[in-house]
Order: C-alpha cells, then structure tokens, then sequence
C-alpha cells in the first residue's frame, strides 16, 4: 500500500527508542523526512548518520521537553531545516510513578513529563500544521483507562491527552488537520526490558503479563504499534479524526476468561 508520505515532514517526539524509534523508522521507510527530538544524544545522533548514509532525513533535535522553550526550539528547528511540518507526533512520556503520597509538586513534574509539552508543541506547530493540512497522533496509555495505581500524574496526563483528542479535533477540524491518540497497553522496549530486569524475576513476571494478553500472549511489538501511527498519519486515514485507537492485542478490552486456562474458556458461553 502506497501510504503518500513521500516527502512529508514528521516531527516525532522521544523518537530515539521504544516506540517513538518503531514510528521514525516506519515514516523513513514510507519516504518522510523526520525531525527527533529527543533529550538524550547518543542514539539520536546515531540515527542521524545512519540515516544520512542512506540519503534520508532524520534530523536531531536535542531538548527536554519539560522546558517549554524546547518545545518551541523542536518546532522553529522542524521549520528551518525541512521548511514545514505536515505530522506530529506527540511520543514521549514516561510512566513515572507518582502516586497520591507524593504530594502537588512531584504530581506537577509529572504533567511537565507527559502532558504539557504535548499541548505545547501543537500550539507551537499550529500555523505550520494549517498551512500544511497536517495531521497530529498523540501516544497516550491504557492507564488512563484501567488504573494501574500509584501513578497518579501518568493517568491524568493520558486521561487529559483522551481529552484532548477530542478537543483538539473539533478545534481543527475547520482546518482540515486530523487528530487521533494511540494507546499502547504492553509494548516490548528497552524501558519495558529495564522495568521488567528489575524484578525478582524477570523471565517469570514477563510470562506473567504475556498471558494476560489475548492475541498471542506476547507484547505487542514496536512495529505493530508504529504500523497504526504511520496509517493515521497518512492521507490513507483521511476522513478519520478524534479517535482514541487500542494497539494492544486485546489486553485492555476483551473479556478476562479469554486468557484463563483452557477448561474455563468455555464457560459463559450460554450468555452468563
Ligand atoms: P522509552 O522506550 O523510554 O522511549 C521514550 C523516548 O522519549 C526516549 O527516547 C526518551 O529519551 C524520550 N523522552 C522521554 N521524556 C522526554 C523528555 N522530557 N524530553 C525529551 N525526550 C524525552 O518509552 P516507550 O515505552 O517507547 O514509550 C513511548 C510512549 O508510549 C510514552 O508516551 C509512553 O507513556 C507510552 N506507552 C508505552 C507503553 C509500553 O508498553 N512501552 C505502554 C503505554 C504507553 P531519553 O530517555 O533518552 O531522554
């Protein structure tokens, strides 16, 4: 399928690893040119050349997110390098644990990780995204549908980002610019691997979780998710807007006894 992003421009945040690196390599392979931005260096810059070797663009940008001139340097650097933004996506965040203990501050360190900077850089981008039709896709989280607890700053912002596909997409639509959020549920990357290596032991919690997850008992992969992100980028999506779409292999949603052992499977099946 030829997905008609040949030359648009993405502006990706937290697109060095995990499911920001999936979407950046996707819109690459599609033919779009990428601004990363990104607070760590390493690996953006890595991409970078790798990348450039290859005669295609993955332009780093270095920022942390939580400052709001970060967010305006991403998007004036975006527009001075590529001369445009028709994509946006709002990626990075991190599910950082602050629970109702911690108190006002620590929950509003919290929003500046996963919420604010992604208000900030579409209202930042916003004149470059009317001339340019463009589209936005926000990454959110299950959180903010199931609770997790002892995280109350990472539901909120998820739970604020839902919202605000909504509003967002009203707002623009006069504009044509699409707007549509992703939430993953259990995604396998280095962060998950990290968290997981933590634990008494990991192998075991990981097969833990796989079982919980009906469409294969495995984690949905960071291409699976990125292959949804580039669709709703593209103008494939065109007349889809304001949607809040579960890449998640039915983890969120379906009904439990699916990933019971098999002799309870069956039971419900008269309509209890
Ligand atoms: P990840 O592997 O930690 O990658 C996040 C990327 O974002 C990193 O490159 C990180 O860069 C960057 N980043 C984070 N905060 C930043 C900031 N303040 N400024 C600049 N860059 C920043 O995480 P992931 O698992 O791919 O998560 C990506 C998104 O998916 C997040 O919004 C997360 O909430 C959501 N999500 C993931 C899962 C999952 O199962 N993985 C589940 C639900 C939701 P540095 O660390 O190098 O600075």
């Amino acid at each position: 399928m030829n997905l008609q992003l040949r030359d648009k421009v993405a502006l990706v945040t937290g697109g060095s690893k995990g499911i920001g690196l999936g979407i950046v390599r996707e819109l690459i392979a599609e033919g779009a040119k990428v601004a990363n931005v990104n607070r760590s260096e390493v690996e953006g810059r890595q991409l970078e050349r790798d990348y450039a070797a290859e005669g295609q663009d993955c332009f780093f940008i270095q920022g942390d997110l939580t400052d709001l001139s970060a967010c305006k340097n991403a998007v004036e650097q975006t527009v001075g390098k590529f001369g445009r933004i028709d994509i946006l996506i709002n990626n990075a965040g991190v599910n950082d644990g602050v629970g109702l203990e911690d108190g006002p501050e620590a929950f509003l360190l919290s929003l500046q990780r996963n919420l604010i900077h992604y208000y900030a850089l579409v209202h930042y981008a916003l004149d470059e995204l009317k001339k340019s039709q463009g589209t936005i896709i926000n990454i959110g989280s299950k959180v903010c549908e199931t609770g997790q607890g002892g995280t109350s700053g990472y539901a909120a912002s998820k739970g604020a980002i839902n919202g605000l596909t909504r509003e967002w997409a009203v707002d623009l639509a006069p504009h044509n610019i699409r707007v549509n959020t992703v939430l993953p549920a259990e995604t396998w990357t280095p962060l998950y691997e990290k968290c997981l290596a933590e634990m008494p032991d990991p192998e075991q919690a990981k097969a833990e979780i796989e079982r919980l997850i009906p469409l294969g008992q495995r984690f949905t992969t960071i291409e699976e998710l990125a292959a949804m992100v580039v669709f709703l980028a593209s103008p494939m999506s065109s007349h889809t807007t304001g949607q809040i779409i579960v890449v998640d292999g039915g983890y969120t949603h379906l009904d439990r006894k699916c990933t019971f052992p098999s002799d309870v499977q069956g039971f419900g099946g008269a309509g209890v």
